[in-house]
């Protein structure tokens, strides 16, 4: 099979017919075999029986349902885990993004070789309180995943080679870092396709308000910090309390020093607790200890993970 396209929707009723005929069309033109994988993120509306009614006119029409509503991440997850085509394609099911782009992807991925093509909408149809956050997030996202070829990160619309599906775990809202979880599991190769973008025909976004942009960055940390120092925590605690300990450790002994000195010159010895340097060299050991703990522990979990010995294979003889 040549592609597999993966929509996750929630809510999108009026949109799915529409959207089903356009990409059906594309692929005769293109003569591609294809499936086109649903998954129903827990809608309340009537989207499950529009599945339904085409997926009886169409053997192409795979389709999956939540009983509730889990999030994007969620449903792209399971429509990997599905997908057979040599390309995957993903694109949201509100007709924002057009399956005309399909053809293109395919063949970025099939002939230059890329292992997952990001769409761009250099020309975005959305109101400015979404598109303004999402210019600061890109820029931020480009600094810490290290791809700095990539200005839209969170575009729906992306076709990955099968293999980087199948190697990829979305959870949570990390479908937004799509390419840096590939990136992270060994598939370099990422490129970037101008595509066209609509304003939403029907409904309205599912993805508003300002707690997107927050739960954003603190993802974009957190994967940071996992891929960073997940599996070697010592290294960065362990580090940290070491250099905070050892100055501490320093400062006391120059308190004490001074204060040995001034008792041998029998000069007037003040108590060390009067020196702020005392508090200071306090402070510091006791963090660098809770530091050097904190990595201690965190190897110990670490050891223990499940993934511990998860490594990308790419080939074997
Ligand atoms: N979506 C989903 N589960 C959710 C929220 C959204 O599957 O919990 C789908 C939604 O139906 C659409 C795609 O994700 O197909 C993108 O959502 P939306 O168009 O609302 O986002 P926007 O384009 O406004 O960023
Ligand atoms: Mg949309």
């Amino acid at each position: 099979m040549d592609i597999s396209v993966v929509i996750p929707l929630y809510n999108e009723e009026e949109s799915i017919p529409e959207l089903f005929e356009w990409i059906k069309h594309v692929m005769a033109a293109n003569h591609f075999t294809y499936e086109v994988i649903f998954i129903n993120d827990g809608s309340t509306d009537a989207s499950w029986k529009k599945i339904q009614e085409i997926s009886n006119q169409s053997s192409n029409v795979r389709g999956l349902k939540f009983r509730r509503n889990y999030g994007k991440s969620a449903a792209l997850y399971q429509g990997f885990k599905k997908a057979q085509g040599n390309v995957v394609i993903t694109m949201d099911a509100d007709l924002q993004d057009s399956p005309d782009e399909i053809p293109d992807f395919y063949h970025m991925i099939i002939e230059e070789g890329y292992d997952l093509v990001s769409g761009y909408k250099k020309k975005r149809y959305d109101p400015l309180s979404k598109t303004l956050p999402t210019k600061l997030f890109n820029a931020t996202a480009r600094k810490i995943s290290g791809i700095h070829n990539l200005h839209d990160f969170n575009c729906g619309m992306k076709a990955y080679r099968l293999q980087v599906v199948k190697n990829i775990e979305v959870y949570g809202e990390m479908h937004r870092y799509i390419p840096y979880l590939a990136k992270n599991a060994g598939f370099s190769r990422i490129g970037e396709k101008i595509v066209h973008h609509q304003p939403r025909k029907y409904g309205n976004t599912k993805f508003g308000g300002l707690n997107r942009f927050f739960n954003g960055y603190l993802d974009l940390l957190s994967l940071w910090f996992l891929t960073q120092f997940g599996f070697k925590p010592m290294h960065v605690f362990g580090f940290l309390g070491s250099v905070m300990f050892f100055i501490g450790f320093v400062a006391i002994l120059i308190v004490g020093a001074t204060k040995l000195m001034a008792i041998i010159s029998g000069l007037h010895a003040p108590l060390v607790t009067s020196s702020p340097y005392f508090y200071i060299a306090l402070t510091m050991m006791i963090l660098g200890t809770q530091l050097f703990m904190a990595g201690f522990i965190g190897e110990l979990i670490s050891r223990n993970s499940l993934n511990r010995n998860n490594y990308q294979v790419e080939d074997e003889i």
